[in-house]
C-alpha cells in the first residue's frame, strides 16, 4: 500500500497554484505575494524628529542657550520657514525637521522658559533625527514573491503606498457529507443516525486555514445524489467528500465519481487512522475523498487536504511543520501503517513535552478537541515508551 510520503508527493505533483490576481491591501490576509513588491517612496519621507521637543540649529556641545523660539512644527503641520544659529523649534514626534535644523533636543533635557529654550543636559549633535530614507528608498525590494502576508507585512505595505497586491486568491472549498444515517444540527438524531459533525469540523478548520468553504449538504449513500452534488461542488476550487470511500455495501463515493471524468491517483494510504482516502482530480480541480470517521476526517484533511490547501495559495511551505518532544504517556504504534495520533503540545521547562490522549478511537470527536499537533509514529513501531522523543506535526492555521 501507498506510504505517507509517496501519497503526499502525488497530491503535491498534482495540485497547482490558483491564477493570481489583484486583491485590495485588506482583502489580502493571509495571501502569499505572486510577485515582488517594491517601495513607491521614500520612508521616512522627510527628516523628522523621533522625540518630542526642540530643533535646533547649533551644535549641542557648543551653546547651552537661551535659544530663542521662533515657531513649532508639529506631525502634521510642519514649520514654515528655516532657522539659523541661535534659534529653536518646538517639535513633536514624526513631525518635519525645519530646514536649517541638525539636532533635536527633548523635552526632558530642555529648560522651556516660553519664548527662549536652555539646554539642561549633555546632547549629541545630529540626535533623535530620523533621516529620509533611512528604512527604505523608493523603489527598494519591501517584499518577494512568496511572503505570506500578515499584519506585519500589510503595515508595511500601507506605509510603502502600496493598495494592492498580486496574490493566488482564497481557495473556495466545497464539502460534500454522505452518507444515509446524517441528519444536520438542529435535528434530534432518530435511531440509528448521527449530527453531520464532519461537516463542523471541516467548516471551521477549513476557514482557520483562511480559504472559503462551501456546505453542499447531504447526499444520501446513492451515486445520482452523489454526482448532483459533485456538480454543484465544481463551482469551488476544490472539492471535499466525507465517508463512502471504503469497501462496504453503501460505500458510493466510487460509483458517484465513475460518473464523471475522474482521474483517480491514490485510494488507501498505510496510515491509521484514514486508510481509504481517496485522492484524483475532476476537471483538473482536485477531490479528496475523505473516510467518515471523524478522527479519520480530521486527520487525512491534515495530512493531504491542508498541503493541498498552501499549495493552491501559492505558499513555499507546504507540508506540516515539525517538532520534536518527549512523551508523556506511553503509546502503541500502527503495525504496517504509519499512525497518526491527536496530541498536545507544550513547551515545559527547557523542552517541548507531547502529551496523547488514551482514548484515540477513529470514530471519535473527543480526541481532537485540544489537540494542537499531530504524532506520527513510524511504520513498524510496536510501542513508544514514556519519555521517548517523537516528532510531530504540527496543526496550523
Ligand atoms: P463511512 O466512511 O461512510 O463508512 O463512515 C464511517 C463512519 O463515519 C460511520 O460510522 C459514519 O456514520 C461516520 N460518518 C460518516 N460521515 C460522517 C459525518 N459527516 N459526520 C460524522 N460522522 C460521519
Ligand atoms: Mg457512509
Amino acid at each position: 500500500m501507498l506510504t505517507y510520503e509517496k501519497a503526499l508527493q502525488h497530491v503535491l505533483q498534482t495540485v497547482e497554484p490558483l491564477t493570481p490576481q489583484k486583491h485590495p491591501l485588506l482583502e489580502a490576509t493571509g495571501l502569499t505575494l505572486a510577485e515582488a513588491v517594491s517601495s513607491r517612496w521614500d520612508m521616512p519621507r522627510c527628516d523628522n524628529s523621533a522625540m518630542d521637543g526642540f530643533a535646533i540649529a547649533d551644535h549641542p556641545n557648543e551653546v547651552k542657550g537661551p535659544l530663542e523660539i521662533v515657531g513649532a512644527s508639529y506631525a502634521g503641520h510642519p514649520f514654515a520657514g528655516a532657522i539659523t544659529s541661535g534659534q529653536a523649534v518646538r517639535i513633536t514626534t514624526g513631525a518635519p525637521l525645519p530646514d536649517g535644523a541638525n539636532t533635536v533636543i527633548p523635552i526632558e533635557d530642555a529648560v522651556d522658559q516660553k519664548t527662549h529654550v536652555s539646554l539642561s543636559n549633555p546632547a549629541l549633535s545630529g540626535q533623535h533625527i530620523r533621516h529620509q530614507g533611512e528604512e527604505f528608498k523608493a523603489g527598494d525590494l519591501m517584499l518577494e514573491a512568496g511572503t505570506q502576508l500578515r499584519a506585519g507585512e500589510i503595515g508595511l505595505l500601507s506605509c510603502a503606498g502600496i493598495e494592492q497586491v498580486f496574490a493566488c486568491p482564497k481557495p473556495r472549498v466545497a464539502i460534500i457529507s454522505s452518507g444515509d444515517e446524517l441528519v444536520e444540527l438542529g435535528q434530534t438524531p432518530g435511531p440509528g443516525q448521527i449530527i453531520n459533525s464532519n461537516l463542523y469540523l471541516l467548516m471551521t478548520r477549513v476557514r482557520e486555514c483562511g480559504c472559503l468553504p462551501i456546505a453542499m449538504g447531504i447526499g444520501q449513500d446513492d451515486p445520482k445524489a452523489l454526482d448532483n452534488l459533485i456538480a454543484e461542488g465544481m463551482h469551488a476550487d476544490l472539492i471535499i467528500s466525507t465517508g463512502g470511500v471504503s469497501v462496504g455495501d453503501r460505500d458510493q463515493m466510487h460509483n458517484a465519481l465513475a460518473r464523471r471524468d475522474f482521474q483517480q491517483k491514490f485510494w488507501k494510504v498505510a496510515i491509521k487512522p484514514g486508510k481509504p482516502v481517496l485522492f484524483g482530480t475532476l476537471e483538473d480541480k482536485p477531490y479528496f475523498g475523505l473516510p467518515g470517521n471523524p478522527a479519520a476526517t480530521a486527520a487525512t484533511f491534515e495530512l493531504f487536504v491542508k498541503p493541498a490547501l498552501n499549495r493552491l495559495f501559492g505558499q513555499k511551505d507546504i507540508t506540516p511543520k515539525k517538532r520534536t518532544g518527549v512523551l508523556t504517556t506511553e503509546v502503541k504504534g500502527g503495525g504496517k501503517r504509519q499512525s497518526f495520533l491527536w496530541c498536545h503540545l507544550e513547551w515545559v521547562d527547557e523542552g517541548y513535552q507531547v502529551a496523547v490522549p488514551k482514548r484515540q478511537g477513529s470514530g471519535q470527536h473527543m480526541s481532537i478537541q485540544g489537540a494542537n499537533a499531530l504524532l506520527s509514529i513510524p511504520v513498524g513501531t510496536e510501542k513508544l515508551r514514556l519519555g521517548d522523543s517523537v516528532e510531530v506535526l504540527l496543526l496550523e492555521g
